[in-house]
């Protein structure tokens, strides 16, 4: 039986899907691919299961929709699993219909694919794309990797003459004309038994360059851990796939292990760790102490997600000797009354601290920002651009990403602005980022100017001198024309 790892691209003015691995959905005009980590394991588990795979990411192979429809016909497979999002689900429910149209059109004797679509979105709301399209099975959950794999070795026992009885967790499907469902997901998958993914399968590569982060490529994602330690933000759309205090994570050894064949097989220079949050205590140490024993602290640049005020002034300075680079803190906003409400779980006096610790250990912080709440004042929104350029020029942060926030559907904050009547609309398609879809004291132009000064913040002198004088190598110069050229494409994807 075929598998396919479906991403069919999705063509708009807008720019390219970030969609793949990713927890706040964009359009990019300067596109950045990030590689997949739970698909990949999927198509590894499912190729190991003895199914065929084809990974068939036609948005970072760029093709066009007309190319990859003849392809995936060609290709005939069995099950097309398809990674959905909130802002671009209506269009994917248009190109699961075309495609078994297509199909039935193409192939007499009735044959026609699984069509099963998996995600955030569709675990908030399974029912709603078997409604509205001819998918065939919402695979709901973060253990999506498991759960296509059960479902996969059920749809290839009807075949045979003792069909087994689908018991995997968390699907749903119809029943002549009613939605089924096998019962809540759960989240236990065994992580530590799991293969290392199978990166040739998955075309690593795709994904090894076209990073706005990787400042050594070629570089790859990994995940030590699923999703995220803390797990409680309100507005973290990956809570609906991985809710509660379920976290998991694969031992520091086996981590190091499938590092360690990352630098020997694949020559990669640069590593993120895509964990939600990396994880701390025990674990971190025995991660980085054992990884400077393997001598790995000199073979490849680590990065990875963390919180404020998760870690010491020494734990920063062991993920240095580990040679770690680029980590990603959440922020979020400058007003203690909003993380309050986003249930954050940090206080606005203790982010400044964190970030000088990073900088001070010889890393590269890069922050998240947010504008838009639908409680925030114009003042509230300015306090986190003024603090973002207060950053740059002390020279404390080197990158930033900057977002109008969305509620997605199966998010505390959704409920909230359900409960609270604030939803301007529920087109799914306008859940971009690109505006903002609930009430809000500012308004969206405000909202638009308010995300592209947090783009530009970095353009102070102090800043950009600092930049040209610390460049030491020709790594760095051409991070900073990419960095550059990315700050002109978020600049221009804000635009009214
Ligand atoms: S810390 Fe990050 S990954 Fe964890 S819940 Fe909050 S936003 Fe999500």
């Amino acid at each position: 039986m075929k598998i396919s790892i479906s991403y069919p691209p999705l063509e708009s003015e807008k720019g390219i899907a970030l969609l793949s691995q990713n927890r706040q959905f964009q359009w990019f005009k300067d596109p950045t691919y990030i590689y997949p980590v739970i698909p990949a394991s999927a198509a590894t588990l499912l190729s190991k299961s003895g199914f065929d795979v084809f990974w068939d990411d036609a948005v970072a192979e760029g093709i066009s929709y007309k190319d990859w429809l003849i392809r995936i016909i060609k290709e005939k497979p069995d099950v097309i699993a398809v990674e959905t999002k909130t802002p671009v689900v209506k269009r994917h429910w248009k190109i699961i219909n075309e495609i078994k149209n297509k199909f039935r059109h193409e192939y007499s004797g009735g044959f026609e694919p699984s069509v099963v679509l998996t995600g955030d979105h569709v675990t908030a709301l399974p029912e709603e794309s078997l409604l509205n399209s001819e998918a065939d099975f919402i695979v709901t959950g973060g253990d999506y990797d498991f759960s296509l794999q059960g479902l996969c070795l059920y749809l290839k026992s009807l075949r045979s003459s003792a069909p087994a009885i689908l018991k995997t967790p968390g699907i749903y499907y119809r029943e002549g004309a009613r939605i089924s469902n096998t019962g809540r997901f759960v989240l236990c998958g065994d992580l530590n038994g799991l293969p290392y993914i199978d990166r040739k399968l998955t075309k690593w590569q795709l994904y090894a360059y076209m990073n706005g982060n990787f400042k050594y490529p070629p570089g790859t994602y990994v995940m030590a851990g699923r999703d995220c330690w803390y797990g409680r933000c309100s507005f973290c759309s990956w809570t609906t796939l991985f809710p509660g205090s379920g976290f998991r994570l694969v031992s520091p050894e086996r981590h190091l292990n499938e590092i360690g064949k990352l630098i020997e097989e694949l020559k990669v220079r640069e590593i993120f760790d895509d964990s939600g949050c990396f994880p701390i205590g025990g674990w971190l140490k025995e991660f980085c102490n054992k990884a400077i024993e393997r001598g790995y602290n000199k073979k490849v640049v680590m990065g990875c997600n963390m919180r404020v005020g998760a870690l010491s002034r020494e734990d920063w300075h062991l993920m240095k000797k580990a040679n770690f680079r680029f980590i990603l803190i959440g922020l979020e906003s400058m007003s203690q009354n909003t993380l309050d409400r986003l249930n954050k779980g940090i206080k606005v006096s203790d982010i400044k601290n964190t970030i000088k610790m990073v900088k001070n250990a010889g890393l590269e912080p890069h922050i998240t920002t947010m504008v838009g709440y639908p409680w925030e004042t114009k003042e509230e929104a300015l306090m986190t651009v003024d603090f973002a350029k207060y950053l740059f020029k002390k020279g404390y942060i080197d990158t930033l990403q900057a977002t109008i926030v969305v509620p997605y559907p199966g998010t505390p904050m959704f409920e909230e602005a359900k409960k609270e009547g604030w939803l301007l609309t529920e087109d799914w398609d306008r859940y971009d980022m690109r505006e903002s879809v609930w009430k809000s004291p500012v308004s969206n132009g405000d909202i638009l100017k308010f995300t592209r000064s947090l783009y530009t913040s970095a353009l102070s002198p102090a800043f950009i001198l600092r930049k040209i004088f610390t460049v030491k190598n020709i790594s760095d110069i051409k991070f900073l024309f990419k960095a550059a050229k990315k700050m002109l494409g978020h600049f221009a994807d804000f635009k009214e």
